[in-house]
């Protein structure tokens, strides 16, 4: 294993990164420096050509996790006399609620089972009831699940009835295709710690060039305004207030290793072998998946926990701890279940592993599965 001593994290960010990544971070880095602001503009440029945004779109990154960005990008792109509908199947859509009633803004939500994506002709019918809608705020893989939502129809509907569309698609940008130059999508928000397998620490919206530029002044909050933050950058070449200089360069390397793994369609094609193998040996423990297949992101994977009264998921989390890997719990409502993250720089080959411990700790805590 190239990993050392660390425990492998199966959890979708923080994730496990390459050694070549944690190695770009035994620098020190000045906020004036040139050096570290070329490589700022040479990741934004990078990110923008990961979902082909060329020319007419520009990437604002910001120091924080992804839900700053996310709350950003409300803040700033959606005007305060603007109505945005929330399809909602799990807890990033909820934050997003959660966002929107912290800023005051009316929104829609549109409630869906945690295991049920959004259809076009849901969110045609929202459209049609609700004539004052003006945006929608969609969550492009939940990942309270995992579950996959239908991201190009969405973007399709979205622009015959002239709405902006604002993706969170912090779980599939790198992993998944997304590609701007179909229209619809007027902003973007991910983060470094996920599928681009950076650190944590810097979330980013690839955004619209006109729709940013027209948002001057409209943040209620300073920190998160990604209109000064942009025009400071623009003028300057610098970070509004300290940069994460430690996480860019970090994802300087993870980007370098991301395109020459031969991107994102390499980076996708990885994740879902990693998934089959995860999902094909907890099968044959007898652990079942509780999204359909047609449904699954090959990003993380939920699990029904095992049907045993001596079932704890502390008790599992450690055991299978102490074998080297980090599970993740469940983030479901209504039914008990863990997760297992398929993403970072790991192959099959660990996830086969993982499978392994993972049988032995149902063993040796005499968990029976069926
Ligand atoms: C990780 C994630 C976020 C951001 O969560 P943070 O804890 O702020 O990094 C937002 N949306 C989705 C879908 C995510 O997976």
């Amino acid at each position: 294993m190239i990993l050392g001593n660390d425990p492998v994290l199966l959890t979708p960010g923080p994730l496990t990164t390459s050694p070549a990544t944690r190695e770009a971070m035994l620098h020190d880095w000045g906020s004036w420096d040139t050096s570290f602001n070329r490589m700022t503009q040479s990741v934004c440029a990078d990110l923008v050509e990961i979902v082909h945004g060329q020319n007419d779109y520009v990437c604002v990154p910001l120091q924080g996790s992804g839900t700053f960005a996310v709350e950003a990008a409300l803040g700033t792109l959606v005007p305060r006399d603007g109505r945005v509908l929330v399809p909602n199947n799990g807890a990033y859509c909820t934050r997003i609620i959660r966002i929107l009633q912290r800023l005051g803004i009316a929104y829609v939500e549109l409630a869906l089972r945690e295991d049920e994506p959004v259809t076009a002709a849901a969110i045609e019918d929202a459209f049609n009831g609700d004539p004052r809608i003006t945006h929608v705020a969609q969550v492009h893989l939940e990942t309270s699940a995992g579950l996959l939502n239908p991201l190009d129809e969405i973007a399709a509907v979205c622009q015959r009835h002239g709405k902006r569309l604002i993706v969170d698609a912090m779980s599939s940008l790198g992993a998944l295709p997304i590609d701007l130059r179909r229209g619809g999508i007027d902003a973007l928000v991910s983060a470094s710690g996920k599928c681009l397998e950076g650190v944590p620490g810097m979330g980013f919206v690839i955004v619209r060039r006109e729709l940013l530029e027209a948002s001057e002044g409209r943040s209620p909050s300073l920190a998160l305004d990604l209109h000064d933050q942009y025009t400071y950058m623009q003028k300057t070449t610098q970070w509004r207030f300290t940069p994460p200089t430690h996480v860019v360069a970090a994802l300087r390397q993870a980007l370098d290793t991301f395109i020459a793994e031969g991107g994102q369609p390499e980076r996708g094609a990885r994740y879902v072998r990693n998934c089959a193998t995860l999902v094909d040996g907890m099968k044959a423990l007898g652990l079942e998946p509780f999204l359909k297949p047609e449904v699954q992101a090959p990003v993380i994977v939920t699990f029904h926990a095992p049907n045993d009264p001596a079932w704890r998921f502390a008790d599992f989390y450690a055991a299978v701890r102490d074998a080297g890997y980090i599970l993740y719990p469940g983030k479901l409502t209504q039914v008990e279940t863990f997760r297992v993250g398929c993403i970072g720089a790991i192959d099959a080959n660990e996830l086969h592993n993982a499978v392994a411990a993972i049988g032995r700790a149902l063993v040796a805590l005499g968990l029976k599965v069926r």
